[in-house]
């Protein structure tokens, strides 16, 4: 943490994203620079965000970046906003037509607008352009008012092991996206395996992204499928203890369970207890070997404050649903708050 001295404006913002937990988040800390409702963040402060890409998957040849596409279309107003993810005014022509030919996946929903990105995004990586790069051509488009860096632009899969009594191990592995969107998390998660991610190294601008900040923050994404992975990317957790930057996140479970999405399933995979002060724990206090300075839990959690303590965290209790701008934005002043 900084010195005590006199307040320096937060210039530089990071944020380490998943998908729709993430892009909420961002929505409501754009909203809040903007606004001026964040302690000493300056109007004009440049946002980072480093976004999960363990989650891409390629179907009928398209290289398709969920989490990347989330963020992008959110914050640059493209989202279908009840879906969450995917183009808003979407219609599903490609899709009805692939299933007249019997195509498998038939589960991965590919509306046509959408088809449009996955289109220029495998075009430009067969030509051979890194994903860092085609990420910053397509946000030429959508202006999201943000700078967005895949975690790596090295291939990553997040697989999930699940049940299978007909199998002779008694399991079988899915993409992560098979499990979420086929399965619907439905089943348990026995383990998580990120194939690529121990050989992968940060895309361009990660490290100091994350080095050079004056405030880095965990949004309320997936402590294991979204920020777990952009964690593991080797440099990421290196850059996050050596930062002179404060480290913040924000609690995703809360009353002992995700707000939406399958954090519990992948929690419980992993042996981390499904609580926000497990998944503060988890991510450990920086003076000891963890990533984090403060961790915000939600109001009705305020009784995991004292085991936060003990872990070396500073931690509160505040009202963690993001249920507008406004209310997102508070979230995250109280975020600043803790660790300024
Ligand atoms: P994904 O990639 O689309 O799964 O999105 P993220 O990983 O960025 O975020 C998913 C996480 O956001 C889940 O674990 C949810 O519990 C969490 N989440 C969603 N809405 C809220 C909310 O309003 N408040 C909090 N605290 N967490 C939320
Ligand atoms: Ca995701």
């Amino acid at each position: 943490m900084r010195q005590a001295g006199p307040v320096t404006e937060l210039r530089a913002l990071t944020v380490l994203s998943g998908g729709m937990g993430g892009a909420k988040f961002l929505q409501g800390l754009l909203h809040g620079v903007r606004t001026g409702a964040l302690p000493d963040v300056a109007a004009d402060a440049d946002v980072t965000v480093v976004a999960n890409t363990a989650d891409d998957i390629w179907v009928h040849g398209l290289k398709v970046c969920p989490d990347l596409d989330t963020v992008m279309y959110t914050l640059g107003d493209g989202i279908d906003l009840e879906r969450g993810w995917g183009r808003r005014d979407e219609t599903w022509s490609v899709r009805t037509e692939l299933a007249e030919y019997g195509v498998e996946p038939t589960w991965f929903g590919l509306g046509d607008r959408d088809v449009a990105t996955h289109l220029v995004r495998t075009q430009m990586l067969e030509a051979g352009y890194p994903l860092s790069q085609v990420t910053e051509a397509l946000c030429r488009r959508w202006q999201p008012g943000v700078r967005l860096l895949p975690m790596t632009d090295d291939r990553v899969e997040t697989h999930i092991a699940v049940p299978d009594p007909d199998s002779p191990s008694g399991r079988r592995v899915v993409h992560f996206q098979e499990y979420w969107v086929r399965l619907r998390a439905q089943v348990p998660a026995e383990a998580v395996v990120v194939v690529g991610l121990e050989e992968s190294t940060p895309g361009p601008g990660v490290v100091e992204a994350i080095t050079d900040a004056d405030l880095v923050l965990l949004p309320p994404s997936n402590p294991v499928v979204s920020v777990g992975t952009i964690l593991g990317v080797p440099g990421v957790r290196e850059a996050l203890t050596a930062t002179r930057a404060p480290v913040v996140g924000l609690s995703p479970i809360i009353g002992g369970t995700h707000v939406r999405g399958m954090a519990e399933q992948v929690l419980t995979a992993i042996g981390v207890e499904v609580s926000a002060g497990g998944v503060g724990r988890h991510y450990g206090a920086r003076s000891r070997g963890g990533v984090l300075d403060g961790w915000l839990v939600d109001e009705s959690d305020a009784d995991q404050l004292p085991g936060l303590e003990e872990a070396g965290l500073a931690a509160a209790a505040v009202p963690l649903f993001m249920t507008d701008h406004d209310a997102t934005a508070t979230m995250a002043a109280a975020a600043i708050r803790l660790v300024r």
